[in-house]
């Protein structure tokens, strides 16, 4: 029997193909493994793997209605010279911890283990199950899932583009990126408001009954490739099995000894990712899930209470700027027992009052989490000690994570191995980083890319690829919107 997944919000029920063409359920749920599947192979052997052996040994357990050549060939397809390091995902350590440099591929963010097969995913998806509309992929960006996506989907026959970022709440080189993508079936919309009114107003489309009828009568169907997509969660489980094996058998942690796992969070994808590895069985100990000053999340492992009503907070780390973190729903319909009924009803709290509460006996199944969060101060404190003790340079987010990952140390004196997600190049955020290494950066005559080229020099790390590219590349694309103009513009591009 292949698995199914299930909505959070309701029983209803699909294939694992079935739920990547949706991304989100009907009743406006998210689709969740009905069981997690156990590993069934050990850690010592899936350390003598590459990276794509693990990804296909985690990934047939979850889309089982793929076929072993369908789910190789997607893998293949996705995890290649795209990425500049043959490990995909390498291991660097660095006072006495490990990083998990996630930011290897196309656009230089973690978004691109998941984004890179994403497409492939999707397609294979839609010649099962006899889709012959063309699929637009709809999505809101926080600065790097949309350039993520965008590189995997531009040119992708059968498919469509649109994404939606901040105006004015992403880095310029986040921007410049997003702003050059080539690509015949791609729009890439600034719009004036913050991630959150983006990421609603996505969220409205999709259950938007008539948009849906009029865009079938024109041959459209909608998908999502954000982090709702649970195609994009199941190949963010490979890298923590990848790195936990690796580990292992290059003999830097014992037989059977946990790590833990440290992750700068922002709309919980990541880290649910890492808590699903744990449920299939890897060593995980604790599950660090790193806020910036938007800690709302903090405050929910603190106290049992969401409450997305505060002050959105600019960070320098603008991936993690977000007050409703969707995918923290899939958590609690897991600990509310599977409960889509009470899920539901959460849910509804949120989005009527911005706030909701759990039960106690909800709160006693999260022990395996620890919630954090640094402050900007501390995160740039903690690029320039790591850089001068080190010369490792970290970007701003991950900056985030070992800054909150100290403050565990010191209180708890936890000294389980550690590893914690690099999820950004720190070239991607350059002006930041530098300006954290030394003030005097800050000077109006360091341009962003002088400050590329310093970071270069004073890391001893060739600029990537990614970088390099935007230097001189045309912009594209000049199309912005107020945040209620969105259906308007989806409308527009699609001519109808
Ligand atoms: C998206 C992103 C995050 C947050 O990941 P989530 O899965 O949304 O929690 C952290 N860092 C970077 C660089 C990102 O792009």
């Amino acid at each position: 029997m292949g698995l199914l997944y299930k909505s959070t919000r309701s029983g209803r029920t699909a294939s694992a193909s079935e739920a990547i063409l949706k991304g989100l359920s009907e009743d406006g749920g998210l689709f969740v493994p009905e069981t997690i599947p156990a590993l069934d192979k050990a850690p010592e052997e899936l350390g003598k793997m590459s990276y794509q052996e693990v990804a296909y040994e985690v990934m047939k357990l979850f889309l089982t209605d793929f076929t072993e050549e369908e789910l190789k060939s997607c893998i293949a397809g996705a995890y290649d010279e795209k990425f500049d390091t043959e490990v995909i995902a390498p291991l660097v350590e660095a006072e006495g911890v490990w990083y998990l440099e996630l930011f290897h591929g196309k656009t230089i963010a973690f978004k691109d283990m998941a984004l890179s097969i994403l497409p492939y995913l999707m397609i294979t998806a839609a010649k099962k199950n006899h889709v012959d509309r063309e699929i637009v992929i709809l999505t809101a960006t926080s600065g790097d899932t949309g350039k993520a996506a965008m590189a995997g989907f531009a040119d992708v026959p059968g498919t469509k583009i649109i994404v939606f970022y901040p105006k004015n709440g992403v880095s310029p080189i986040q921007e410049k990126q997003m702003l050059t993508q080539k690509g015949d079936n791609v729009l890439v919309v600034g719009i004036h408001g913050n991630f959150d009114d983006a990421q609603t107003g996505v969220k409205k489309l999709f259950s938007d009954r008539g948009l849906e009828k009029e865009m079938l009568d024109a041959g459209y169907q909608f998908s999502s490739a954000n982090s709702i997509n649970i195609g994009r969660l199941v190949p963010q489980i490979v890298y923590y099995v990848y790195a936990y094996s690796r580990l292992l058998t290059e003999g830097r942690i014992g037989d059977a000894e946990k790590i833990n796992v440290v992750v700068p969070t922002g709309n919980f994808g990541n880290i649910l990712a890492a808590y699903y590895a744990k449920q299939m069985g890897l060593p995980i100990a604790k599950l660090i899930c790193a806020s910036n000053e938007n800690k709302v999340l903090f405050d929910f492992f603190s106290t049992g209470e969401y409450d997305k009503n505060r002050e959105f907070v600019l960070t320098s780390s603008p991936s993690m700027d977000i007050l409703i973190s969707s995918n923290l729903e899939r958590l609690i319909y897991h600990i509310s027992g599977d409960d889509p009924v009470k899920t539901a009803q959460l849910m509804e709290a949120l989005a009527r009052d911005g706030h909701y509460e759990i039960t106690e006996g909800m709160r006693q199944k999260l022990s395996d989490f620890y919630g954090g969060y640094a402050e900007e101060q501390e995160t740039f404190d903690k690029i320039r000690s790591l850089y001068e003790d080190t010369g490792y340079v970290i970007d701003t987010h991950t900056a985030v994570a070992a800054a909150v990952y100290d403050r565990y140390r010191e209180e708890t004196d936890d000294r389980t191995p550690t590893v914690i997600a690099s999820t950004a190049s720190p070239f991607k955020f350059a002006r930041s980083v530098m300006t954290a290494i030394d003030p005097g950066y800050g000077d109006a005559d360091w341009d962003d890319f002088s400050l590329v080229d310093e970071l270069s020099r004073i890391a001893n790390v060739k600029v990537p690829a990614a970088v390099e590219e935007i230097r001189t590349a045309p912009i594209l694309h000049h199309t912005e919107c107020g945040k209620d103009e969105m259906e308007a513009v989806v409308k527009k591009f699609l001519g109808i």
